[in-house]
């Protein structure tokens, strides 16, 4: 079996300590009791009281003239693909991008169109990486149709992208006729370490989203924003890609909560990542990248021990930890106190000896 997601392990312990992603967060019971109380109606009908008020919180917020609640980012992504471009198109991005590397070609399959790869140091590509890939108009070339990027970069590590590198890859976007569209599954984390309002971080983009269910720990939900011509066309989008729901306000709800409680306690998260990458790189031979948010790469191959292994050592212990781009992942979130922080280096300190 390749695709469906595997169970965990015969004998393996329970799980102590998930730094698998901060997708693995459970909603708290103050969550969970604002989910009870929600207003609910028929959201495909525009029925959904609680869908609306978190449509209507995360447009203002983006500083955006609409928005509208999908079920996943993945879906995000592959609406505004949809929407902005159309097939023969070309899109660019990181060459490590989610849309290009995680969502299993939708965007050549349902799309029809092409991601052109660029490349950079931390998931990101310089205004000059993009110059140098503008075609230019030709019956020879695909129409290049929008600019991508990931705030932050997740296989890049976490990366903040700065704002004014944000700022220059826009300005040349429009020059050239490109729409923008920032992936924000982890926006609020490159907000939260920057210091910048989510408005100002997304300004001159034309399309932004943002995911629940990372740092955020909702159990479902992403909210993709833009102007309210290209929220209405997404709209078709969300409908044939099945997206459209019923009493969604039961989520909407817990995404709402998210925005009130969960925000500003990411910093914490970040101080986690730092304090785990500061332990990580005292075991001789493994190699830690500085995390700027809640992402912790590492390679351990220099201590004798592949990643893949490593996580399966660590798994049997009880921390859980992935593999993505070719290094381990580590990540903190809602979930992961600084105890268990150090609890997760003496057990990793313990996986590395035995090899
Ligand atoms: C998780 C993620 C997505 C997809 O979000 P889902 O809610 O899992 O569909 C897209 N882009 C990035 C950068 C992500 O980390």
């Amino acid at each position: 079996m390749v695709h469906t997601p595997a169970r965990p392990p015969e004998g393996a312990p329970p799980i102590r300590i998930n730094l698998y992603s901060d997708t693995q967060t459970l909603p708290t019971p103050a969550m969970k009791d604002a989910m009870m109380r929600a207003p609910m109606g028929d959201e495909q009908a525009g029925m959904d009281p609680t869908v609306h008020e978190l449509c209507d919180r995360m447009a203002a917020l983006m500083g955006k003239e609409a928005a509208v609640f999908m079920p996943s980012g993945t879906m995000c992504n592959v609406a505004a693909t949809l929407t902005h471009c159309r097939p023969g198109e070309e899109i660019l991005a990181h060459e490590t991008a989610h849309i290009l590397t995680s969502e299993g070609g939708a965007h050549a399959a349902l799309g029809g169109v092409q991601i052109l790869a660029l490349r950079g140091a931390r998931g990101m590509f310089s205004p000059d990486e993009l110059r140098a890939h503008l075609r230019g108009i030709s019956r020879h070339s695909p129409p290049q149709r929008m600019v991508e990027v990931e705030q932050t970069a997740n296989i890049g590590g976490g990366a903040v992208w700065p704002k004014p590198v944000l700022d220059e890859i826009a300005g040349i976007a429009k020059e050239n006729g490109l729409v923008t569209h920032m992936d924000g599954a982890r926006l609020m984390n490159a907000c939260v370490a920057a210091g910048i309002a989510p408005a100002r971080m997304t300004a001159g983009w034309d399309s932004v989203w943002l995911d629940f269910t990372k740092g955020l720990g909702a159990p479902l939900g992403a909210v993709l924003c833009g102007s309210a011509e290209f929220i209405d066309a997404a709209w078709r989008w969300k409908q044939r890609l099945g997206g459209s729901m019923r009493q969604a306000g039961i989520c909407a709800a817990a995404c709402l909560f998210s925005l009130d409680h969960h925000v500003e306690r990411l910093a914490d998260d970040h101080a986690n990542a730092k304090a785990l990458a500061r332990g990580l790189r005292q075991i001789p031979g493994v190699v830690v990248e500085e995390p700027d948010t809640n992402l912790v790469f590492f390679d351990p191959s220099g201590a004798g021990v592949t990643g893949a292994e490593l996580v399966r050592r660590a798994r049997m212990e009880g921390v859980l930890l992935s593999v993505l781009g070719g290094r381990v992942r580590a990540c903190t979130h809602l979930d992961v106190t600084a105890a268990m922080v150090e609890d997760a280096l003496g057990m990793l300190r313990a996986a590395v000896a035995r090899g």
